[in-house]
């Protein structure tokens, strides 16, 4: 982008140096140099956030900055790991200061609130697009996966489900659920916490059923649902009548709610009940591991009901 591309850097994208001492090199120069303590393992993802696909063009701009590094710190945490570093890769239609300042002004807000170094980027011109990669420290060997879950095992999630869900469906522009889906908070430390705990985890951004269902791929399990006990806000309630459809295919399966979906053996239950309360999360006991190779939707009196598609594949087209 030339000449304006290294103004952008500068007055949006380059902070005083950081006092994070992992930081030996950050913006600046051809590469970010970054220390790894002895004893931890990197952990590291990406996520691309792209106009008319994950965000509409009138969205707002502090928004899309903060939601661009939420989405990976949400994915950092389903590792049980800690995020450290991210890096930013902004494709811009022009430089638009007013636009530059907000999405900035979001972006730091949720990587100071994590201790996030912002330690290097690229800026081009071109349709907007916004990547986030962040990497994130875990004690060797103790990262959390999506693989081991056991039959027995009980499913829990954090928070609650099908708020972000509910804002879409139903255009809210303000409240509980609009915050939700443009400013969801990474479940960071009920990560951390459930690395002593859980068998698997899994972040919950494609919808409930999609994302177990990634937990369960590979191994020959299910898992059965009790759909009465998945945990809903009251602004969801308020926002979708009890007897619409959508009052259970918004938590089984719309997207964006970024709460982390784990397994826990019996005997660790009560355990890890202790230590995430302990900490002041939510979480809910929602269902539990089988053998029958496939998720079934229980009511409350134990029968099997039929919940019709979810999830986001961006290449077979649609939800
Ligand atoms: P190079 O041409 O060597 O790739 P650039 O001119 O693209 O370097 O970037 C100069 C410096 O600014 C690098 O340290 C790079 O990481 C950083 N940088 C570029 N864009 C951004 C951005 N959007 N946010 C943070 N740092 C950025
Ligand atoms: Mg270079």
């Amino acid at each position: 982008m030339s000449g304006s591309e290294f103004d952008i850097i500068r007055r949006y994208f380059t902070r005083p140096p950081t006092d994070k001492p992992s930081v030996v090199l950050g913006v600046g120069d051809d590469a970010a140099v970054l220390e790894v303590p002895p004893g931890q393992q990197l952990v590291t993802c990406v996520d691309t956030l792209v106009e008319g696909v994950h965000f509409s063009d009138g969205a707002s701009p502090a928004a899309i900055g903060y939601k661009s590094l939420a989405v990976n710190l949400s994915d950092i945490a389903a590792m049980g790991a800690e995020p450290a570093w991210a890096t930013l890769a902004l494709t811009l239609p022009g430089n638009n200061p007013s636009w530059l300042e907000r999405f900035a002004e979001g972006f730091f807000t949720l990587a100071d609130r994590y201790g996030i170094a912002l330690v290097g980027g690229d800026t081009t011109r071109g349709p907007l697009s916004i990547s986030v990669q962040v990497h994130g420290l875990v004690p060797k060997g103790q990262a959390l996966t999506r693989t081991g879950s056991q039959p027995g095992d009980a499913v829990y999630v954090t928070g609650t489900l099908g708020d972000a869900g509910a804002a879409l469906a139903f255009g809210l522009d303000e409240g509980h659920c609009h915050t939700r889906l443009n400013y969801p908070e990474p479940q960071v430390a009920a990560g951390r916490l459930l690395r002593s705990y859980a068998h698997a985890c899994i972040d919950v951004s494609d919808g409930l059923l999609a994302d177990l269902g990634h937990l369960l791929e590979g191994s020959d399990l299910g898992a059965d649902i009790a759909v009465g006990n998945l945990p809903l806000s009251a602004a969801f309630r308020l926002a979708v009548a009890a007897d619409d459809e959508r009052f259970h295919s918004l938590p089984l399966g719309a997207g964006d709610d970024y709460e982390l979906c784990f397994t826990v053996p019996g005997v660790r239950c009560a355990a890890m009940e202790a230590a995430l309360a302990g900490a002041g999360i939510d979480f809910t006991r929602i269902g539990i591991i089988t053998e029958s190779c496939a998720i079934r939707c229980l009511d409350a009196a134990g029968r099997a009901i039929g919940v019709s598609l979810h999830g986001y594949d961006h290449f077979s087209g649609g939800r």
